[in-house]
């Protein structure tokens, strides 16, 4: 049992937010920003590659109504919604899960976001194609 699905039987305490039959959304024990949360399915999917459509679905509808919270209540000036699949991509929890943190102008945060650039028009190109082809196979 991961220590997602321990919250959602209540094995370990967590502070929850929002429950209904299907989703929970709870505080982030180590909040980048104060108020940081997280939104999970009550099954358990992994990663979002193999997780349903319509779960999806579900999970982005109560983003999106944490995100207006968190604007409403907490007075964030913007919000980031973030989800993680594998060790390389930062996960450590193998359960999908929504990031939501409130932002605030001046908060001190960074992503280190380091926009790099295409070599050449063909560089670009040449992922695209592959990408295409995932798409379409
Ligand atoms: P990931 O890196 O897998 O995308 O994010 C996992 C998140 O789960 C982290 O932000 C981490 O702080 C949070 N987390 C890990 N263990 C617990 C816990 O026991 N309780 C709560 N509330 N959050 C947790």
């Amino acid at each position: 049992m991961n220590i997602f699905e321990k919250i959602i039987s209540r094995e370990i305490p967590a502070t929850i937010i929002y429950e209904d039959e299907d989703t929970l959304a709870f505080m982030d024990i180590g909040p980048i920003i104060k108020g940081h949360t997280l939104v999970i399915p009550k099954i358990c999917y992994d990663p979002v590659t193999e997780t349903p459509d319509d779960v999806l679905a579900k999970l982005m509808q109560i983003c999106k109504r944490v995100a207006a919270a968190q604007i409403k209540g907490l007075g964030a000036d913007g919000v980031n919604i973030i989800q993680n699949n594998g060790a390389s991509a930062g996960q450590v929890v193998p359960h999908i899960h929504f990031h939501v943190i409130p932002r605030f102008e001046g908060d001190g945060h960074h992503w280190n976001w380091a926009a790099k650039k295409y070599e050449s028009p063909a560089g670009v190109e040449n992922l695209a194609v592959k990408i295409r082809e995932g798409l379409a196979g």
